[in-house]
């Protein structure tokens, strides 16, 4: 039995008053549930929820990492320095960085490896453009991403896959429970095919792309599916808390 997580990513939103909705989640999830939960906010933001989330089930991530643990590199964060203010995992390879910052599949991977390095977990982002879906060439995407991304050494504990499509990413578009289940199964078999036995099928993949309240129940079903990555809808500690409802 995998255990589901729902991770909430924040991206570059939140300043020291959104305490407030931390506080609000922590209070409507105070009880452990039926999934692990996760929130990544801003860099800014960790050590500040670290110490409210304290004796919560609530655990931290960052949404980025440098490859290298310190050196010249300005306005990175490294793996360490996540760590050390309280997160626990890290997202690599989100198709924002990848867009913004032409973080390619080699760099995604060196990241994954410096989050491993610092004890973290990955949560690495695959997922099709809407011209590469269209053109049928999802599979074929992720397969590559998935080859050129994961590092030697991946576990179940210290990899998670997050399917992302793209397109459907804060648009309000989400492709069909089918669909959903296709591209999962196809991870799951090549996780397994690649990583053995073991390895791929206790792996955490989650979907990503416009979760909300209303159709996480139906994502959440999809075979192969272990939890959500989630954007908009986690800066609200409501709807949040709606969506982690899916696993009560
Ligand atoms: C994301 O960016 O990881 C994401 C899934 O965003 P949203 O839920 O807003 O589509």
């Amino acid at each position: 039995m995998i255990r589901p997580i729902v991770a909430g990513n924040w991206k570059m939103n939140g300043v020291s008053n959104s305490v407030s909705e931390i506080n609000s989640l922590k209070e409507k999830v105070s009880s452990p549930s039926n999934c692990d939960i996760l929130i990544c906010p801003p860099a800014t933001l960790i050590m500040a929820f670290s110490h409210i989330l304290k004796e919560t089930p609530i655990e931290l991530g960052g949404q980025t990492c440098h490859s290298a643990a310190s050196g010249a590199h300005t306005g990175d964060i490294s793996s360490e320095m996540l760590k050390d203010c309280g997160a626990n995992y890290v997202i690599t390879g989100h198709s924002e960085r990848r867009m913004d910052h032409g973080e390619l599949d080699k760099i995604v991977k060196a990241q994954t490896e410096a989050a491993w390095r610092a004890g973290l977990k990955a949560i690495l982002c695959v997922g099709e453009l809407i011209g590469e879906r269209k053109a049928d060439l999802t599979l074929k995407v992720i397969e590559r991403q998935l080859k050129n991304s994961i590092p030697e050494g991946a576990t179940a504990d210290n990899l998670i896959i997050a399917y992302e499509p793209v397109w459907a990413i804060g648009t309000g578009l989400t492709p069909t429970v089918d669909d959903v289940a296709t591209v999962h199964t196809f991870i799951r078999n090549n996780l397994i095919e690649t990583q053995g036995q073991q390895v791929g099928s206790n792996m955490r993949l989650l979907y990503g792309g416009s979760v909300k309240p209303g159709n996480a129940k139906e994502l959440m079903a999809a075979s192969n599916v272990n939890g959500a990555l989630v954007g908009g809808a986690s800066l609200k500690a409501e709807d949040f808390a709606g969506i982690i409802a899916a696993y009560e």
